[in-house]
């Protein structure tokens, strides 16, 4: 079926005329008719206007044009302004609010042919690891409906795990893409902070904030980043690094390679078949002629509690904007600060009103000495810690999460736990470096995918995907499929 292909399988059927634009379309469109009702990866969708823009792809393609995502549906996290389309971050407060302009990244994707549709379903202004924080409904794990996908982009996973699209976008605050992939079985990538423009993305952290792909395969993902990497003058943060031809740099050869295994990351939490499906992964990289090295990030005890510092301190200060006044919700009242309450009582959830509070409390006089500065001190440390491994090692290896997908509800009640579900993912952002998660396996009974995280230097992302790529050649994790009964 067209809707399972990759990127670049499609692509070369597209090329040939062997298939077209609209029918790939339509074959997107029709699995989101089979199966979204029992998984939930969709806020909506506009099954017109995609069909339109794939019509539009293939005149193009019938005269000869040639992208890299000509005619390629990719589906689009909640968080992401595209032109004309409703915006929420999976939020009320942002009521009926159009995007009036598309962000840089849809900007590039649109440029490169790809049919942008859909609406991807999130935790609330991607503040979570399950997508149970969303006014729009949970998210379902495709693997076993019954299990939450991660979160913060639980849509964006299990829409690609699901093949209700080719690839899509999330964004990678403390480990909302790789989390999330990880638990449904894709490939995930959280690029270095300012290779990809931020325009557009709703913030929550500005400092830690990436966008990134969902894909089926590493290939997908080293076309994708190609496509979206680059300077932005419309962010001050973005980065003017040459892009390189990342999927050129997929050529299996890593002998010599060094890999380090970081002492810090093998925690008592730690799930035994996690460990298992990782430790294999590690041999195989031996097999294939890399070196591990055991290397020590002393700082990794601290990265939880300087990550919901920073990370609530900056989303107090950008969600203030929502107010009432300017966009989406507004709850009447005679007075505006009243209005600014009852509208911000009425429109954000629990999990938001909660970070926004801490946030506030971290920066507040009296506290910003004892929290936000010394949480920023020792984001420094752990990013020190990186950059010294780094002089030794080409990339590290950890696993994705202590666990697979837990089940839904197991964890919504006690926001600890589930925040000590992002223990492996979140050193990466307060880094600023890159990483992405592969499928490394499966758990027993029930069927669950395992991810395999590759950190990697600033702006290492070609060595990172050609050391990730390596290991998919020689696995076929990857290639299953859910059974979606
Ligand atoms: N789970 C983390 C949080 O709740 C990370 C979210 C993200 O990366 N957007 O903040």
């Amino acid at each position: 079926m067209l809707n399972q292909l990759t990127i670049s399988e499609l692509a070369a059927k597209l090329a040939s005329r062997e298939v077209s634009a609209r029918a790939a379309t339509q074959s997107c469109l029709d699995q989101i008719a089979r199966v979204d009702g029992k998984i939930h990866a969709f806020i909506s969708h506009d099954a017109a206007d995609a069909l339109a823009q794939a019509d539009a792809a293939d005149k193009e393609i019938s005269s000869g044009v040639k992208k890299p995502l000509l005619g390629i549906p990719i589906a689009v996290k909640d968080v992401l302004a595209v032109k004309n389309q409703q915006l929420n971050c999976g939020s009320k407060i942002l009521g009926k609010f159009i995007s009036p302009y598309d962000a840089t990244a849809i900007e590039k994707l649109k440029a490169a042919g790809a049919i942008v549709f859909g609406r991807l379903n999130m935790d609330e202004f991607a503040m979570g690891s399950s997508t149970e924080n969303s006014a729009f409904g949970v998210t379902r794990n495709p693997w076993d409906t019954s299990r939450i996908p991660g979160g913060s982009s639980g849509g964006s996973a299990a829409a690609v795990a699901a093949d209700e699209c080719i690839a899509s976008l999330g964004t990678d605050t403390g480990g909302s893409i790789r989390q999330p992939a990880a638990l449904c079985g894709c490939v995930g990538l959280k690029p270095t902070y300012g290779r990809i423009s931020r325009y557009g993305l709703v913030a929550f952290a500005s400092s830690l904030d990436q966008i990134g792909p969902f894909t089926k395969d590493v290939r997908d993902s080293a076309t994708l980043l190609g496509v979206l990497s680059g300077v932005d003058p419309r962010d001050s943060t973005s980065v003017p690094q040459p892009v390189p031809d990342y999927a050129a740099a997929l050529d299996g050869n890593i002998k010599g390679l060094k890999l380090g295994l970081p002492k810090e990351y093998m925690i008592g939490g730690l799930d035994p078949e996690v460990k298992a499906a990782v430790d294999a992964a590690v041999k195989q990289y031996e097999k294939l002629g890399a070196e591990i090295v055991e290397i020590s990030l002393p700082h990794t005890d601290y990265a939880v509690a300087t990550y919901y510092i920073i990370a609530t301190a900056e989303a107090s200060a950008n969600l203030a904007r929502f107010d009432g006044i300017r966009y989406g919700l507004r709850v009447d009242a005679s007075d505006p600060t009243e209005l600014y309450s009852q509208t911000r009582g009425a429109g954000f959830g629990a999990e938001v009103k909660r970070r926004i509070i801490l946030g506030t409390y971290v920066l507040s006089s009296g506290y910003h000495d004892a929290y936000y500065l010394r949480a920023q001190k020792v984001r420094t440390l752990i990013r020190n810690d990186f950059l010294k491994a780094f002089e030794k090692v080409d990339a590290i290896v950890t696993p994705t999460t202590p666990t697979a997908a837990f089940k839904i509800g197991e964890k919504s009640d006690d926001p600890l736990q589930m925040y000590l579900s992002d223990i492996f993912t979140i050193s990466c952002n307060l880094a600023g470096i890159c990483g992405v998660s592969i499928p490394c396996g499966f758990t027993n009974s029930p069927k669950l995918p395992i991810g395999l995280q590759l950190l990697g230097k600033p702006f290492g992302e070609e060595t990172l995907l050609k050391i990730a790529h390596a290991y998919e050649q020689n696995a076929s994790w990857h290639k299953e499929k859910p059974s979606l009964a």
